[in-house]
C-alpha cells in the first residue's frame, strides 16, 4: 500500500504515548507489551469492474489489534492516503478508546487506498462488496465488526451486511454497525460521534459555569461529525465562528446560522457562508479562510474533527483556544501535545471525545442480536449516561493524579484493559508470586 510520509511513524507515535502513560499506571509488563501488537492484520487487493468497462485493482487493510474485552470493533475509512501503519494507529486508538467508555469491545480499524469522490455510486458499491467478500472470513458479530469512517457511509454499511449475509447464507446485521435504519441500524447512530463530543462539551460547561453564547467555537471539518457537534452546540447558542472542510474554511465574528451552513454544503456539496430560510439561502459576510488559520483562532473551543495529525509541533504554539476537544482521531501529535500542555490548555482526547460513535455502534450490535429496537430517546438517554459518567471518572482522575486529561484518559483505560489482560494470567501468576 502507498504509504505517505507524513503518516510514516503514527504507529510508533501512539504506542510512545502508551509508553509515556504507563508510568502514571500501574500495569503489568506483559500486559502493556501485548498491547503495542496488533493482533491480526489482513491486507487485499480488490479487483473492481469501472463503468467504462476497464478493471482497476483498490488496495484494501483490516488491522485487528486486541480482542482481549470482546470482539475488535472500529470503522472503515475510504481515501487516497490510507496507510498500513495509519490503520494500526486508528486499531490501537479504538481498542483504547472502547476501554474509555467500557463497552465490551477490542480495537480494529480498516481503509481502502481510494479517493471515493472520483468514482461513480455504482462503481463505489462494487468497492464496498468486492472489499467485504475479501474480509468475510476475517470479520463477523462475534470476531470484528467494522463501521463507517472517513468518507464511508450508511449506504456502504448496508451494501457490505448485504454481502456478507450472501456469503455466509443467513441475515447477519450484526456482522457491520452504521446501518440504515431500515436494514437493522440503530436510531441516534448517525449523529452519535458529534453527540458524544456534546455531551462532554456541556459536561464542561457545568464544570467551569459557562454561558453558551459567549463561547465560541471553531470546528475543522464539517463532515458528519463536525457537523453534528456544531449544529448541537448552535442549537444551545453557543457562537460557532468558523468552519472548514478540505477545500478551506470560512470565519464570521458574530457566528454562524449552522443548520443553513449544513443545507448548502449538503445540497451544493461545498462549504458556503450562508443564512438559509426553507431552500431560499442568501450570502452572509465571512471571512475566507485557511484550515491552518483555523486552528490558530481566538476562540474559546477549537474542534478538530477532520483528519489526524493537524495539531503538529509546527504550529501548536500558536493555538490560542484554552480547550481543544478532538472529535477527529489522532489529530495532535505526541510531540505537540506536550507544547499544548505547557501552555495550559485543555484537550479533551480522541478516545473520549468522539467515543460517541462506537458507543451507539455498540447499542446497534446489541439490538441487532436483540431483534429488538429501541427509541431514540432510549439511545440518547444511554450514550449521555455513559459519556457524563465516563467523562466525569477522566477529569477526576486528571485532578487526582495532578495530569492532563488525555494522560489520565489513558490511565482510565489501562486499568480496565490491563484486569482484563492480567486475568487470563501473566508471569508473575505463573511464577506463583502473584
Ligand atoms: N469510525 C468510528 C470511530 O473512529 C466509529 C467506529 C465504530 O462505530 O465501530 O470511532
Amino acid at each position: 500500500m502507498t504509504k505517505p510520509s507524513d503518516h510514516d511513524g503514527i504507529f510508533a507515535d501512539a504506542v510512545r504515548r502508551l509508553d509515556a502513560t504507563s508510568l502514571h499506571a500501574t500495569i503489568d509488563p506483559e500486559a502493556l507489551e501485548k498491547l503495542k501488537h496488533p493482533k491480526a492484520i489482513l491486507q487485499v487487493s480488490i479487483p473492481v469492474r469501472m463503468d467504462d468497462g476497464s478493471l482497476r485493482i483498490f488496495q484494501g487493510c483490516r488491522v485487528r489489534h486486541d480482542d482481549t474485552r470482546g470482539p475488535t470493533k472500529g470503522g472503515l475509512r475510504f481515501h487516497p492516503d490510507v496507510s498500513i501503519d495509519e490503520v494500526k494507529a486508528l486499531a490501537f486508538w479504538m481498542t483504547f478508546k472502547c476501554a474509555v467508555v467500557g463497552i465490551p469491545y477490542g480495537g480494529a480499524k480498516g481503509g481502502v487506498v481510494v479517493n471515493p469522490k472520483e468514482l461513480s455510486r455504482l462503481e463505489v458499491e462494487r468497492l464496498s462488496r468486492g472489499f467485504m467478500a475479501q474480509m468475510a472470513d476475517f470479520v463477523g458479530p462475534e470476531t470484528d465488526i467494522p463501521a463507517p469512517d472517513v468518507y464511508t457511509n450508511a449506504m456502504i454499511m448496508g451494501w457490505m451486511m448485504d454481502e456478507y449475509s450472501k456469503i455466509v447464507r443467513r441475515h447477519s446485521p450484526s456482522v457491520i454497525t452504521g446501518k440504515p435504519i431500515p436494514l437493522g441500524g440503530s436510531l441516534g447512530r448517525d449523529d452519535a460521534t458529534g453527540r458524544g463530543a456534546y455531551y462532554c462539551i456541556k459536561e464542561l460547561e457545568r464544570l467551569e459555569g459557562w454561558k453558551p453564547k459567549e463561547v465560541r467555537v471553531a470546528v475543522q471539518g464539517f463532515g458528519n461529525a463536525g457537523q453534528h457537534v456544531a449544529s448541537l452546540l448552535h442549537a444551545d447558542g453557543y457562537r460557532v465562528v468558523a468552519v472548514s472542510d478540505s477545500q478551506g474554511g470560512i470565519y464570521r465574528e458574530e457566528g454562524f446560522d449552522v443548520p443553513s451552513l449544513i443545507h448548502a454544503k449538503n445540497t451544493a456539496r461545498r462549504l458556503q457562508a450562508v443564512y438559509c430560510r426553507d431552500a431560499l439561502c442568501e450570502a452572509v459576510d465571512a471571512d475566507v479562510i485557511t484550515n491552518e488559520q483555523l486552528l490558530e483562532l481566538d476562540v474559546e473551543i477549537l474542534i478538530p474533527a477532520a483528519l489526524e495529525s493537524q495539531i503538529t509541533i509546527e504550529n501548536a504554539e500558536r493555538v490560542r483556544a484554552p480547550i481543544v476537544v478532538e472529535v477527529a482521531n489522532g489529530p495532535t501529535t505526541s510531540a505537540a501535545d506536550a507544547v499544548l500542555n505547557d501552555k495550559g490548555v485543555l484537550v479533551v482526547p480522541d478516545i473520549l471525545a468522539n467515543a460517541g460513535g462506537v458507543t451507539v455502534s455498540y447499542f446497534e450490535w446489541t439490538q441487532n442480536r436483540q431483534g429488538f429496537y429501541w427509541k431514540e430517546s432510549e439511545v440518547h438517554d444511554r450514550l449521555r449516561e455513559i459519556m457524563s459518567r465516563e467523562f466525569n471518572a477522566v477529569y477526576d482522575l486528571k485532578n487526582a493524579k495532578q495530569i492532563d486529561m488525555r494522560t489520565a484518559a489513558y490511565v482510565h483505560a489501562l486499568s480496565r484493559l490491563a484486569s482484563a489482560i492480567e486475568a487470563q494470567g501473566t508471569k508473575s501468576y505463573y511464577e506463583g508470586v502473584g
